[in-house]
């Protein structure tokens, strides 16, 4: 498939950088076709840069490359989609993304669940007597109970998920086994984790 680079008459394409693993969009730069073939040669992304006027290997001053593994076209032809696996920080001014963000994994409405569960717990550490009334919830006051107990509800959930794998009733299993996710998760950030820290291990076994 060729690439359109003169759709904007300045041969250039953008080109956007995605963590293969992570799945974080890291940054948008610019390449012209000399850009695009260095970085196939190379296996590190190498920009068109419209500041300096050059070729500009990210990473050629800092060491934090961008290693490729992947280029896309898209339906049009004219941008990239570019999945790498990046050596440091990719943003010049020391964060992950260009757009301030950490490259956690993200795990669509788990990652969502675990940033509530995490308000919560912030909550739970301000004293009982100064929060405000809507700021009572089931989650809170497990927090409060500490991590023993926390713990122990998650061997509850366990067991009654054993208990429902044993009978028919699918509708009881999967519920037992949201509530067990879900202490699971709570517990998880009690004891100050997430569930990109499992995943490291588990990735780590692989
Ligand atoms: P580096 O390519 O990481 O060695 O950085 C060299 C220079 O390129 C920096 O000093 C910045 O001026 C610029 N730069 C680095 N990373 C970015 C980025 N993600 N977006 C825009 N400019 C960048
Ligand atoms: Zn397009
Ligand atoms: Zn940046
Ligand atoms: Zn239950």
């Amino acid at each position: 498939m060729e690439i359109d680079f003169n759709k904007n008459n300045d041969g250039l394409v953008p080109a956007i950088i995605q963590d293969v693993n992570t799945k974080q969009v890291l940054m948008l730069g610019y390449m012209n076709e000399e850009a695009y073939l260095k970085t196939n040669q190379t296996k590190k992304v190498t920009f068109y840069s419209r500041t300096k006027k050059r070729l500009w290997t990210k990473g050629e001053e800092s060491g934090n490359f961008l290693n490729l593994e992947s280029i896309k076209i898209d339906c049009d032809n004219d941008t990239l989609l570019i999945k790498v696996k990046p050596e440091g920080p990719v943003c010049h001014v020391g964060t992950d993304t260009c757009w301030g963000e950490t490259n956690d994994p993200q795990f669509g409405f788990l990652t969502e669940l675990e940033g509530i569960i995490s308000q919560r717990k912030k909550l739970s550490e301000i004293p009982a007597a100064s929060r405000k009334e809507n700021e009572q919830s089931y989650v809170v006051s497990l927090f409060d109970e500490g991590i023993n107990k926390i713990a122990q509800k998650v061997g509850e959930e366990a067991v009654e998920t054993v208990i429902e794998a044993k009978d028919d009733n699918e509708d009881l299993f999967l519920n037992e086994s949201a509530d067990l996710l879900f202490h699971y998760l709570i517990l998880l950030k009690a004891k100050g984790y997430g569930l990109k820290d499992i995943v490291k291990v588990l990735e780590k076994r692989h």
